[in-house]
């Protein structure tokens, strides 16, 4: 019988890699995991938890403008770039210690190295050392795809963004996504000015009600948004940027944010030697386990580009586990899963846009549109959105999608509702929380669209 140096070897770091690693090692498999970079990987390091840390400092300003209306005294308030930038760094150094020390605890061997496929059972490290495993997990994630126009290599990625030393005075966010929406509310938040462009509208294959919800917030705020255009030209002058677009309109700023897509992070990774089969963009291909063509090779999470989210990737890292090390074929479950955009405001949505749902069904739209508690005496005009799409025939709730203060913490309980079949009979029987803006979930009586 071939002897391996491990039962499993797990290439990245990240969300799922790491929950693979010690879930496979708590069932008992003994397990290395190399990273050539930070362990944690784009969420922990330089993505979603630094994000939000970012997040939370930009909606201070509407905050202390809210104050006031309360009877406050505030102080003119004054932002030290540096002073959050240290803060938030300390604060993702603590959380990848406390990755290592997880990994650690469960007997997993660390390896700081980057390393390559060779065969269905042999990464080779960056000095060269070959190591052997019965089972091989790719879990290498994704990275920013840049668009392709003259000038391009004047932009940064999401990824700088986390590096930056002095924030800019001005930016442009190019792209109509998670990424350029999430941050171009944190720089006006910080007090940048922020135009944000793409070429078709904001958060294509959204709810019509939210993206139109969305667009109005953030020109409301003072976003200047350009949609339908795309660069065709970046000249740098003076330290600023010259932006051209295809409609030959410009704008000047100091930084450009290109955040449009990001793509499984494949080169180099030695999976043409080792004849792992790959799709779109260089993904690469699994079945409903997580299994790539070469029987001993697994891959989750963005590498996969199947849904790009961290409780996915850590979810298909737990089926993966089971599946492997524990005897009992688990899917990943891919269906309804709900997801937050951290814009100000914030959108929560689970399930089918009416769009969507039309398509396939008779539906009834419930939709209500109110100023939420927090703004009124502050006199803030902001509005808070919540749609409810029902199927007509069965009752069942298809769609939640909510645009405004804590979207994201109230997806999350609609969606357990949502997910467990919830019908619309069930929301109204739910006696409602006062007061509250959730509340407002369980009193929409009447459709305002049928059909
Ligand atoms: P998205 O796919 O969400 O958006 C990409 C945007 O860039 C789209 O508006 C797209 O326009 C535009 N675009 C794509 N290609 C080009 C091009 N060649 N030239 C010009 N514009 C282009 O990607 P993001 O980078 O924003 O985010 C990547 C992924 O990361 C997301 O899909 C999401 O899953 C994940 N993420 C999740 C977050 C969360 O859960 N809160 C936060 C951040 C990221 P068009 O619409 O016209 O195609």
């Amino acid at each position: 019988m071939t002897q391996f140096d491990y039962d499993l070897f797990v290439i990245g770091a990240g969300s799922g890699g790491v929950r693979a690693a010690r879930v496979s090692a708590g069932m008992g498999a003994t397990v290395a995991i190399a990273e050539e970079s930070r362990y944690g990987g784009t969420c922990v390091i330089r993505g979603c938890v630094p994000k939000k840390l970012m997040v939370y400092a930009s909606a201070y300003s509407e905050m202390f403008e809210d104050a006031r209306g309360y009877g406050w005294t505030v102080a003119e308030p004054s932002f030290d770039w540096a002073a959050m930038k240290t803060a938030r760094d300390t604060e993702i150094n603590r959380l990848e210690g406390i990755y290592r020390k997880m990994l650690g605890n469960s007997g997993v061997t660390m390896i700081d190295s980057r390393a390559r496929l060779v065969d269905g059972h042999t990464v080779e490290l960056a000095d060269g050392k070959r190591v052997t495993a019965k089972t091989i997990l790719i879990a290498t994630g994704g990275r920013p795809a840049l668009p392709s126009f003259e000038g391009v290599g004047h932009t940064i990625v999401s990824d700088d963004i986390f590096d930056i030393e002095r924030q800019p005075d001005s930016i442009l966010c190019v792209g109509g996504g998670y990424i350029s929406l999430e941050f171009a509310c944190v720089f006006h938040g910080l007090g940048t000015k922020v135009t944000v462009s793409n070429r078709s509208t904001l958060l294509r294959g959204y709810d019509g009600d939210v993206r139109a919800h969305l667009i109005e917030a953030l020109e409301h705020k003072g976003i200047d948004i350009r949609l339908g255009v795309t660069p065709v030209k970046i000249e740098e002058k003076d330290g600023r940027k010259l932006v051209n677009f295809d409609d030959g309109s410009t704008v000047s700023v100091d930084t450009v944010l290109a955040a449009t897509g990001r793509k499984p992070n494949t080169d180099g990774l030695g999976l043409e030697d080792a004849g792992i089969a790959m799709g779109r963009g260089g993904a690469i291909e699994v079945d409903e386990y997580s299994r790539t063509n070469v029987p001993s090779v697994y891959a989750i999470g963005d590498v996969t580009d199947r849904v790009q989210l961290t409780p996915v990737a850590i979810r298909e890292g737990m089926a993966f586990a089971e599946t492997v090390f524990n005897d009992n074929p688990t899917s990943p479950d891919h269906e309804l899963i709900a997801t937050a955009v951290f814009t100000q405001p914030e959108i929560g949505i689970i399930g089918l846009t009416e769009e969507d749902a039309r398509k396939d069904h008779d539906v009834a739209i419930y939709r209500s549109t109110f100023r939420a508690m927090i703004h009124t005496l502050p006199d803030r005009q902001e509005k808070t959105l919540m749609k409810i799409i029902v199927d007509k025939a069965s009752d069942r709730v298809l769609g939640v999608h909510i645009v405004g203060h804590h979207a994201g913490e109230m997806i999350q309980c609609a969606a357990i509702a949502v997910k467990m079949g919830a019908t619309k009979a069930d929301f109204d029987r739910t006696m409602a929380v006062h007061p509250t803006s959730a509340e407002e979930l369980v009193t929409m009586r009447e459709p305002v669209a049928e059909g």
